[in-house]
């Protein structure tokens, strides 16, 4: 039997999904499965009514992509994918305001050749998908998002006009970037859950910028919400941000020792690892299902590149500023300023840096990024960093306007 996929019209809310808001509908049942019989995948998914949604295909890396409106995936083992040789890995949680996802990395390309929702039983709805192998050039020709899915995510060339320099007089509008978040957790080690930590942090950090009357502070999520790279850098267009600061806390890569790192944006990373952890960040996109491919890293316009040129000494500036405020009470890395390719960097007309206040799977740094006073010191190095860098940016600006 062959069915064509169903594709669900829908107006979506919304860029950001917190779990709460899968006032599911519909449960995941045990008795889902995926078995390879011969060439082809099987696929079938149990849940306690049928739902809205859709599947797809992305590239670089393979993966099959389905969406659910309001369907709760508790209760369903990742083990049931070890079944299938086809598939190296499965993850699932919220993407958008009522839809959950699951993606599959897919071992080889495979097409999808049925989709089915089978609704003859009142209790127990089954999603049937079988996959068939098919050639590379056919697979890349069908990988591509739901045009829907795209408009979503507000991309930063809505925004064509850079931002006004700040003249040091305040409110310095600054954007707090807690990494990771919803189907995206980040670094986990031993119970501490990197996006987690970062987003208490950052409300620490926005209380103690908040109490100087000096700041304005946005947080690029306020909950354990995923949010796209592309989508953190518009927002922080959207509210104006005269700063922008990213943070995290990342396991640490091989060839890193552990304290805190500040980075800036560079095209060459500093060293092996640093590209290995802006990899890492785009990864994270990549596995929540975003199409990359979709993304223009660059903002458009002679404009633009003008702000660029004038922004990259001003995130240097910062991030230097940054190293002196929290090398005052807390340890640093041996060195630490480092540059990387982060895509989370790249707004061309907003100074940013990405912190890595510590690596959470080094004992150490754990320990410290899971005390409260630890972090309040940290946050304090950085409100004092904040103050002295607006206070000689805006000097220099004078100084160019002679
Ligand atoms: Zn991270």
């Amino acid at each position: 039997m062959r069915t064509i996929c169903l594709i669900i019209f829908f107006v979506l809310g919304s860029g950001a999904v917190r779990s709460e808001d899968l006032s599911a509908l519909a449960r995941i049942l045990p008795g889902s499965l995926v078995s390879d019989v011969g060439d082809t995948v099987e696929l079938t998914l149990s849940m306690t009514q049928g739902v809205p949604y859709r599947v797809f295909v992305l590239d670089s890396p393979k993966r099959l992509v389905l969406d659910f409106n309001e369907l709760d995936w508790t209760g369903l083992s990742a083990e049931v994918f070890d079944l299938s040789d086809n598939i190296a890995s499965v993850r699932t949680g919220p993407v958008q305001a009522g839809w959950s996802r699951m993606v599959m990395d897919l071992e080889k390309p495979l097409k999808i050749e049925t989709a089915w929702l089978d609704t003859a039983d009142p209790l127990a709805a089954k999603l049937r998908i079988t996959l068939h192998p098919t050639s590379e050039r056919e697979f890349v020709a069908k990988a591509r998002m739901p045009p829907e899915l795209r408009e979503n995510w507000p991309v930063a060339a809505d925004l064509p006009n850079p931002k006004r320099r700040q003249t040091g007089d305040g409110p310095l509008v600054v954007v707090l970037d807690p990494g990771h978040g919803g189907i995206d957790p980040g670094a986990e080690s031993d119970g501490a859950v990197e996006a987690e930590m970062m987003l208490i942090f950052a409300r620490e950090l926005e209380e103690i910028l908040l109490r100087t009357g000096y700041f304005k502070v946005v947080l690029t999520r306020t909950e354990d919400v995923f949010v796209p790279l592309e989508t953190r850098v518009s927002v922080a267009r959207k509210v104006g941000a005269d700063v922008f600061i990213s943070l995290h806390a990342d396991a640490l890569v091989e060839g890193r020792a552990t304290g805190a790192t500040i980075y800036t944006l560079a095209e060459e990373a500093s060293d092996a690892a640093s590209q290995k952890l802006a990899e890492r960040h785009d990864r994270g996109d990549l596995l929540a299902g975003v199409d990359l491919s979709a993304q223009d890293d660059v903002v458009a316009g002679v404009l633009m590149e003008m702000a660029r040129i004038e922004t990259t000494p001003r995130s240097e500036m910062l991030a230097d500023a940054l190293v002196q405020g929290l090398s005052k009470n807390t340890r640093m890395h041996k060195r630490p300023r480092l540059w990387a390719g982060f895509s989370v960097l790249k707004a061309p007309d907003i100074p940013s840096v990405l912190i890595e206040l510590g690596f959470l799977s080094s004992p150490r740094d754990r320990a410290r990024i899971t005390d409260p006073g630890w972090r309040k010191s940290a946050a304090e190095g950085i409100r004092d960093a904040l103050i002295d860098w607006a206070e000689a940016d805006a000097a220099a600006a004078r100084g160019l306007r002679k």
